[in-house]
């Protein structure tokens, strides 16, 4: 037996628990994780607290990151004692995840631990770590250098935002983050932020096109933000767009694609190739300065997930909790 987070819907509605599960019960796969320490993204709570339709399966243990040591496997490029490392392809979604004690996985998901990073700095900087590197890895490809100009990150206080800032700042970029929590301001200035802007300006319905302002922009807020995003990015910039915080759904136009050459690059993390998950993490051993990880996250145990779920949805929250499975 082990412990898990559980979530479960029946005719009584939705519910998530932490509770003792059987490893007879765990799913197939050809290798069994220790998992050691997980994370909370924004997913995992959509999972936890049912408000979003992430769970595909039920009963389900979330989690869409984890990090741990090989207990057995027949896949042959693990073997017992390797520490690995997982994000996304759909754990914790339509396969349990990494929010308990053990898993059981496919190989093909699992990449070696990366040598820089024990496991809990692993999962601090986690899927949304490893989302903004994916991003700023497409901005390059588009050409971004520092001297281009500014370059633009909305939900600045969340997981995404967090470390896209760090990144971008050590990177020698000149940073604006837009958030609606002004009074952590002090917070994004430590990460590198050069200037904080209040997200207000962008998360209203806005005009085609506006001042030419971004070199270049990472939106992890969607809707009338990632809109006025495009609208404000300067003639042939690239907007790297991963996440919906204000909303799914991108009322814009076409007008700073056709008349400024704006590029809209869509970033992935979870069916990411396993090549770019590779290249991403080196990427981030070598460019993320690790001193901030403390400042970006906090630890929890697995007791306290189900509750900070809430608050992470709730805004409240700032950077990364890496979740310890063993208290
Ligand atoms: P967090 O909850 O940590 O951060 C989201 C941030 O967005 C908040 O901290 C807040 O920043 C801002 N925000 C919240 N609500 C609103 C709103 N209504 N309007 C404008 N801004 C808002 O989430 P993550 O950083 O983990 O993830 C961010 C987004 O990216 C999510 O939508 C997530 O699903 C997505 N994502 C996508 C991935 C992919 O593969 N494409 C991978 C990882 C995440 P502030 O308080 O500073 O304004």
């Amino acid at each position: 037996m082990f412990n898990g987070i559980l979530i479960d819907k029946d005719d009584s509605g939705y519910h998530a628990r932490l509770g003792s599960l059987d490893e007879a019960d765990l799913p197939a796969g050809d290798v069994t994780v220790n998992v050691s320490y997980s994370t909370l993204n924004y997913k995992d709570a959509l999972a936890i607290t049912g408000k979003g339709p992430v769970v595909r399966k039920f009963p389900m243990v979330p989690g869409v990151d984890l990090a741990g040591t090989v207990e057995n496997s027949s896949h042959p490029d693990f073997k017992a004692g390797d520490a690995v490392l997982l994000n996304g392809w759909g754990v914790g979604e339509g396969h349990w995840g990494g929010l308990a004690q053990k898993a059981r996985l496919d190989g093909r998901w699992l990449i070696p631990l990366p040598a820089a990073f024990c496991a809990a700095q692993a999962m601090a900087i986690g899927t949304a770590g490893y989302t903004a590197m994916l991003a700023i890895m497409a901005l390059e490809k588009n050409g971004l250098t520092p001297d281009k100009g500014e370059v633009l990150v909305t939900g600045a206080n969340g997981g995404v935002g967090s470390f896209s800032i760090a990144l971008l700042a050590k990177l020698g970029y000149r940073v604006v983050a837009s958030t609606g929590r002004p009074q952590q301001s002090d917070y994004l200035r430590q990460l590198g932020a050069a200037d904080v802007i209040d997200r207000a300006t962008l998360s209203e319905p806005g005009r085609p096109l506006g001042k030419e302002r971004w070199a270049g922009a990472i939106d992890s807020v969607g809707s009338h933000t990632l809109a006025n995003v495009c609208a404000t990015t300067r003639y042939r910039g690239t907007v790297a767009a991963c996440g919906l915080a204000q909303g799914m759904e991108f009322p814009g136009s076409v007008a700073p694609f056709i008349l400024r050459g704006v590029t809209l690059a869509g970033v992935d993390s979870v069916m990411r190739p396993y090549q770019d998950r590779i290249d991403a993490w080196q990427r981030l051993s070598v460019d993320l300065n690790l001193d901030l990880l403390a400042l970006i996250s906090r630890e929890i145990g697995l007791s306290e997930a189900i509750e900070v779920a809430g608050q992470l949805l709730d805004g409240t929250v700032r950077g990364r909790v890496v979740v310890d499975t063993h208290r």
